[in-house]
């Protein structure tokens, strides 16, 4: 039988044949053109882009074979088995595979009858398959998920670090590495541990303009949750990521009880578990994985049309790529995400107990903090997306604050009000007051621990109560957010910040986002 690689085809050829596409999307011909030529690249661009052409193409055009890392040990069988299915020769190596298979793609590989070798990186850690790439022909090596050598990133896999030792063993093998990452940060971090420092780089516009981004205060989660699969996304197939296992289970539960087919997915669930459920959302029609994010780096399900986020992600990047798993087949799409002060409290308290050295919290910190901004803004989610990824953009049309445009108004008399009730509060060492404690006193409720510990004497007990409960909330949550308030401890206990003193001494005025209210614009409503 004749295969692509005796007949060397040239790109455009093997894109049309093998893949059955009549042209080359975006810059996928130039970072084709640039591999095969021998040149080194960085890919980044976004899910669903297709970044896999990138090196599939190369490795049929090149002579040798294709040699791709992928930390997605789960996908590579089904990965082969597309590429087998249109003709490609492909194999992979890794530790689900027997002995007799294993045996079976390295006899392949050393006859030279492969065309795409999927690795994971942990093989190259052996020097088993270092020696088997020693003994054949390689024509490129492709890293995907290149991301995953970011030490910052969620993703980071220690093995990717190992990496560079590509460079060093094959000097003379094209090597192009690809993501859906794109802060510039992750891109420099790439290219300087992968030894890149040739490589030229292709960036794709982040937009995904199908996908309709929306953030919406969280009341009651799961119930919140139900009304938009009930109202906008009835028999839809879509995401549901929470941030505990528990919570997983408990939430797909209730979506199941409620007449909702869901799925959870998390790491506590043996490896047979999760290898069904992800297969029955990729197979079935219409399922609802609900997963941590342990769940969909990979997946390849056009169909997904709705993600929904029922915590908070830990930074941009994760709720980027974990949104950008919706829509994949370009049609509309929802990223839902219910945020709260609890949000807030809980992430920086994690943030505050984590393992690492300064330099470490200080930089997930600043990945909250960038989070924290994107959900607190009142401009255009995706014009403050894009902007993060370093693209400018113009109001997009297709977000919360584009549809609905939040107020914002004047909060530096309740921000002063909240924060000298901290300080009063500081000032009892000993004592654990959180969020809640903080509102009862400004609401002047007399609680049993209000009473107990007096603090319906101090000057700021009900001084607070144009304000409702939730929009304190609001305000509290707002101030952690913008760094003007901090939580200390296990208890979440509230502290005065470096930032508190300029809002106290009113050299800093505090522009709040108006919460929605619990019946839209009841307040204004109400006869003054
Ligand atoms: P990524 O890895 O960037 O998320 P993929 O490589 O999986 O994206 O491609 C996403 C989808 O787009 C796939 O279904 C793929 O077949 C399709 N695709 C990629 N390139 C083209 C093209 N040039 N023409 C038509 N479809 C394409
Ligand atoms: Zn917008």
């Amino acid at each position: 039988m004749s295969s692509p690689t005796d007949q060397r085809p040239d790109a455009l050829e093997a894109l049309r044949r093998v893949f059955g596409y009549d042209s080359f999307r975006g810059f996928q011909q130039e970072v084709v053109d640039h591999v095969v030529a021998g040149g080194d690249a960085l890919v980044l661009m976004p899910t669903g882009g297709g970044k896999s052409l990138c090196y599939q193409i190369p490795a049929l055009v090149r002579d040798g074979v294709g040699v791709v890392v992928s930390p997605l040990i789960a996908l590579m069988q089904d990965q082969v088995d597309a590429l087998t299915a249109v003709g490609v020769r492909a194999g992979f190596l890794n530790s689900t595979q027997d002995l007799n298979a294993r045996r079976a793609v390295e006899a392949a590989f050393l006859a030279g009858e492969l065309d795409l070798l999927y690795l994971a990186p942990e093989a190259l850690a052996g020097r088993g398959t270092v020696q088997l790439l020693e003994r054949g022909r390689i024509g490129l090596f492709a890293i995907d998920e290149a991301h995953c050598v970011s030490q910052w990133g969620h993703d980071f896999r220690p093995d990717y670090l190992n990496l560079s030792m590509l460079h060093e063993r094959w000097p003379g093998v094209p090597r192009v590495a690809l993501t859906a990452t794109a802060t510039s940060a992750t891109r420099a971090e790439i290219a300087t541990r992968l030894r890149l420092t040739e490589a030229r780089h292709f960036v794709a516009s982040f937009d995904r303009p199908n996908i309709q981004y929306r953030i919406v205060p969280k009341r009651e989660p799961r119930k919140q949750l139900l009304s938009l699969l009930r109202d906008e996304h009835p028999g839809d197939a879509g995401i549901v990521y929470c941030l505990s296992r528990a919570s997983v289970e408990k939430t797909a539960e209730f979506l199941v009880a409620n007449g909702i087919p869901a799925l959870p997915y998390h790491a506590g669930l043996d490896a047979a578990t999760r290898a069904a459920n992800q297969q029955r959302f990729l197979r079935e029609d219409g399922l609802v994985m609900v997963a941590t994010i342990a769940f969909g780096m990979g997946i390849d399900k056009p169909d997904v049309r709705f993600v929904a986020h029922l915590d908070l992600p830990k930074s941009v990047e994760g709720y980027y790529q974990e949104t950008g798993r919706a829509g994949r087949d370009g049609l509309p799409s929802t990223a839902w995400l219910a945020y709260g002060l609890q949000d807030v409290v809980q992430q920086r308290r994690m943030i505050e107990t984590s393992e690492g050295d300064l330099a470490h919290r200080r930089n997930l910190a600043a990945h909250l903090d960038a989070m924290l901004a994107l959900c607190e803004t009142v401009r255009c989610r995706r014009v403050q997306l894009l902007e993060y990824f370093g693209e400018t953009s113009a109001a997009c049309g297709n977000c919360d604050t584009c549809l609905e445009p939040p107020e914002s108004w004047d909060g530096t008399i309740p921000a002063q009000k909240l924060l000298s009730t901290v300080f009063r509060l500081d000032r009892e060492r000993n004592q654990r007051f959180g969020a809640g404690h903080c509102v009862d006193i400004l609401l002047g409720r007399t609680t049993d621990k209000v009473t107990q510990y007096g603090h319906d004497s101090l000057t700021v007990f009900g001084v607070g109560t144009e304000l409702s409960e939730a929009e304190w909330r609001g305000v509290v949550r707002q101030l952690l957010a913008e760094g003007l308030l901090a939580v200390e401890g296990d208890y979440g206990t509230l502290a005065l910040t470096e930032t508190s003193g300029e809002v106290l001494g009113r050299r800093r005025t505090v522009m709040l986002r108006r919460e929605p209210a619990r019946a839209p614009s009841a307040r204004s409503a109400k006869p003054r």
